[in-house]
């Protein structure tokens, strides 16, 4: 028998550039919920990848002077790298090129095909280079991409079409029976006004772009790219409508797709019909996460805005990182990144609130107490006030509420704070020695707490605190020691 698992999607990130804070946004949002399930021994499956065909990237390879499969094998790997620095364990990772799913995307042509849910037609229309997508007259803006802001082109050509408008009804009644299919709730809205709207039959072959999948029965036709990629999460998993993978039964279907909102309509709408169309479960929910701006400046290279993840990391460590994105900003909502406002949360609320109360704890305990591990403090007030948020915060955690999580989390640290500074443990030691040890043990175990708490978003941190608080030890061997900052204050530039 098996178990279904939990499964976490992250979108194929596109390798027509390196990756950005953007890609690492997603991808660490995933991370966390997966740890968070894997704390609580759910099996869990997380998958990313890269998406690698179409007429973008054929440009960019010929422009360098390179084959396509050669400039994605590079970029791809980027992406890898960036994952394993920034902590994230990914359970697979698929590329558009691999094998197995480029035959299961034909097969899933050729079935759509056979049902006549794909059809052959031709199409003119206003095609964004960019998007590989075309647009109607009415969503342009300024006649421009809406998304690029660049102009698009007249095309005409023969395509097979996908018979979205049959799947208007299903698609409706799917979003009123599932209310958490399409997340958050101020997103949903406008997919439904959409699904409303009335959906056309749309393009889902090419003739011009030689860099695809091609469909098996017409060659000279490709696989639009982004049929081809939003195929992944089932090929991934193990789908091909000729020969479904017994784990394809273990994992489908998926419970949490993360996207960003630019791509809400091709997640919401198109790929819960193409599952309809292939008689395939839909996935529990897609979640759309608002965008960051830069300084108050949408992020691109033309502003020289530009943010990787790795100059951030350089500087701050990769667990600041992990922790300012989600903490700064309502998971779901836009957000801005600013150097200020991230200096300004690592020096207040991880050096200041956590680093600190953590180096006096310990130092405290490094002399005071002797090698023996804390027995619980059933009877802390302080400690069983604390233990009781748990639910509350794994409840915030399943919910993607990462910045509701950090919030109580912190409460929690603040909390701490306040009874050191009240309780005075260096004047304890003084004055009443027999009342400080049950004190620092009480202290050690609330930081055990809340290093368990942070453990999804702060992983190296909270095995810090976990070798230092004695977390796993089971001999008494155990010895507390001074430690050093878990995160040393950054000083400003600038004197005052
Ligand atoms: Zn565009």
């Amino acid at each position: 028998m098996n178990t279904k698992k939990y499964y976490i999607t992250t979108p194929l990130y596109y390798l027509n550039d390196k990756p950005h804070i953007g890609h690492a946004y997603t991808t660490i949002a995933a991370d966390i919920l997966a740890r968070h399930l894997r704390s609580k021994d759910i099996p869990v499956h997380f998958q990313t990848g890269t998406d690698e065909h179409g007429s973008n990237i054929e440009k960019i390879a010929k422009e360098k002077g390179v084959d396509p499969k050669a400039w994605c094998d590079e970029l791809s790997a980027d992406f890898r790298q960036l994952w394993k620095m920034l902590n994230i364990k990914y359970d697979y990772f698929i590329r558009t090129t691999d094998a197995s799913h480029e035959a299961a995307v034909q097969a899933v042509f050729e079935k759509l095909i056979k049902s006549g849910d794909i059809y052959l037609g031709s199409y003119d229309g206003l095609y964004c280079r960019s998007c590989e997508a075309f647009y109607d007259e009415g969503e342009l803006k300024e006649k421009n991409c809406p998304i690029h802001g660049r102009p698009v082109e007249q095309v005409s050509e023969e395509t097979y079409f996908f018979k979205l408008s049959k799947y208007e009804p299903a698609l409706l009644k799917h979003y009123e029976e599932h209310p958490d299919f399409l997340s958050p709730r101020y997103r949903a809205q406008e997919m439904i006004n959409f699904a409303k709207s009335g959906l056309k039959d749309f393009s889902v072959s090419r003739t011009k772009v030689s860099w695809g999948v091609p469909v098996r029965s017409n060659p000279k036709h490709t696989v639009y790219v982004w049929i081809d990629a939003l195929l992944n999460y089932a090929t991934g998993a193990g789908y091909n409508p000729e020969n479904v993978s017994p784990d394809f039964r273990t994992l489908w279907p998926a419970d949490v797709q993360l996207v960003g909102k630019e791509i809400f309509r091709f997640h919401g709408v198109i790929w819960p019909a193409m599952l309809m169309a292939l008689g395939v479960e839909l996935p529990r929910k897609v979640y759309a996460h608002g965008w960051w701006t830069i300084n108050g400046d949408k992020m691109s290279k033309s502003r020289g805005n530009f943010i990787r993840a790795e100059d951030v990391v350089k500087d701050y460590g990769v667990d600041a990182l992990r922790f300012f994105l989600f903490r700064e900003v309502t998971f779901g909502q836009d957000g801005d990144f600013s150097l200020e406002a991230f200096k300004r949360r690592y020096n207040a609320d991880l050096a200041n609130d956590l680093g600190n109360l953590f180096s006096r704890v310990m130092n405290m305990a490094a002399k005071y107490l002797d090698h023996r591990l804390p027995v619980k403090p059933e009877s802390s007030e302080t400690f069983r006030e604390l233990s009781s948020w748990t639910p509350a915060i794994h409840h915030s955690m399943e919910a993607l509420q990462f910045s509701e999580a950090l919030e109580k989390i912190w409460q929690g640290v603040g909390t701490l704070n306040r009874l050191v500074d009240t309780k005075k443990p260096w004047e304890m030691a003084k004055t009443s020695p027999e009342a400080l040890k049950p004190f620092l043990h009480e202290m050690i175990w609330c930081l055990r707490l809340i290093a368990g708490w942070i453990d999804p978003f702060m992983p190296d941190t909270a095995s810090r605190m976990h070798l230092q608080l004695g977390v796993g030890r089971t001999d008494d061997g155990t010895e507390p020691q001074k430690v050093p900052p878990l995160f040393p204050r950054k000083q400003d530039e600038k004197p005052k």
